[in-house]
């Protein structure tokens, strides 16, 4: 989960990583209040998770209330890179004298993690990184050693940071370790590192991107969700644990496992170009107990979306034999009727492994007008994308 800037701030802030006084806010007006409370002046920036904000003019320094009030209506509503600016961050001006760049990331290609910076920090580091790789130091962390104070010298030396901010480096370098392992981070990223005119080392702007995989022991990560901009059935497929996510299509998919899931989209799609170009409606894996309380969750969700018109539901069974996953189709229709959900979509289903032939005659037996059965996956995606084009 990437975050906004200011969420960055928030947890650098939490970890005394230096940051300047800042507040979000999300109309002009409440810019002259908060203004007022910085000193008097500040720099607005568009609250956006992508990058290049600066460029775009996304990032204004404001000279007095006045002005700010000015500044933020100019960006709050302004597209940069195809988002909307919702809300702008006020923060205290810096005297900037140089600035700098500091990043921590997860290296997968060598498994291990990875620090880069680089005295030439500022708007485009992705430039610097193509024509001045020399400029760019990169330097291995080990995940069990982390970044001690030597481990910090060494970035620093090796990124050829001036000999008078040095040691400040080293510290705001070791305090990002501990935002990126305490907040179990996938990326923290300082754009720039700022040397003042006073000679204090600041973080300016920052970029988190946080590990979904450690929800379970940072519950203080959900609140910072940008629950806005969630589309809502995959909000509601969150909420009941699924494993959902909308796409553009027509053709709702079901499936269990991620790889079956995944080649039930390709195969959809093929066909689906001889349907008028129907395309998959989403991916939901329902995993490997399809339990009729799952299976119900899920045909839900995807019959929810308006833009479904038809459903392929794929089953390789395994541990979960095909005859169960059969009954939990059966009582999952039956308890949609039951809490008068509209279920009046199509359903193609395939099964086959374990047991398969029990399941396709517990389908056969219900006789559910609405069910389908095509015993090959290519057939019955062909069927599906048939019905959805109609
Ligand atoms: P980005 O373009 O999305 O990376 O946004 P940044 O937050 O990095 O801001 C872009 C640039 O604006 C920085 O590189 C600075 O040069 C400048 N900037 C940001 N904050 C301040 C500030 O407080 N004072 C001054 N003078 N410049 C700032
Ligand atoms: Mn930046």
């Amino acid at each position: 989960m990437d975050l906004f800037e200011y969420q960055a701030r928030d947890l650098f802030a939490k970890h005394d990583v230096p940051v300047l006084a800042g507040e979000v806010i999300d109309t002009p007006e409440a810019a002259r209040e908060v203004t007022e409370r910085l000193g008097g002046r500040a720099v607005v920036k568009a609250q956006v998770k992508t990058g290049g904000r600066g460029k775009a003019g996304g990032v204004k320094l404001a000279s007095d209330p006045d002005d700010a009030v000015e500044k933020a209506r100019q960006i709050l509503g302004m597209d940069i890179k195809g988002h909307t600016v919702h809300k702008v961050m006020l923060a205290q001006t810096a005297e900037i004298a140089e600035e700098y760049y500091v990043s921590f990331l997860l290296d997968r290609a060598n498994r291990t993690f990875l620090a880069m910076a680089s005295v030439e920090g500022g708007m485009d580091i992705e430039e610097v990184a193509a024509t001045k790789p020399e400029a760019l130091a990169k330097i291995p962390v080990d995940a069990v050693e982390g970044v001690t104070e030597a481990k910090a010298r060494e970035i620093v030396e090796a990124a050829k940071f001036p000999a008078e901010v040095a040691d400040k480096v080293v510290e705001v370098v070791q305090k990002l370790w501990t935002v990126f392992v305490k907040e179990d981070a996938l990326l923290v990223e300082v754009n720039p590192l700022v040397k003042t005119a006073g000679g204090d080392v600041l973080a300016l702007d920052g970029k988190v991107s946080l590990d979904a995989n450690a929800a379970f022991r940072q519950s203080h990560h959900a609140d910072l969700e940008d629950k806005a901009a969630a589309d809502p059935l995959e909000a509601a497929a969150k909420a009941k644990g699924l494993n959902y996510v909308k796409l553009d299509g027509q053709v709702g998919i079901i499936g269990n496992g991620a790889g079956l899931v995944m080649s039930t989209l390709d195969v959809v799609a093929y066909a689906g170009e001889n349907h008028g170009g129907v395309k998959p409606a989403n991916f939901l894996d329902i995993g490997g107990g399809a339990s009729a309380e799952v299976m119900a969750n899920g045909l839900e969700v995807i019959l929810g979306d308006p833009d479904v018109k038809s459903v392929f539901v794929n089953v390789f069974g395994g541990i979960t034999a095909c005859d169960a996953v059969a009954n939990g189709i059966v009582q999952a229709l039956e308890l949609l009727k039951s809490k008068g959900e509209n279920v009046d979509k199509p359903l193609v289903v395939r099964l086959d492994g374990n047991n398969a032939e029990l399941g396709r005659k517990i389908l056969n037996d219900a006789d559910h007008p609405l069910v389908q059965q095509v015993d090959t996956m290519d057939g019955a995606a062909e069927r599906a994308a048939e019905l959805a084009a109609k």
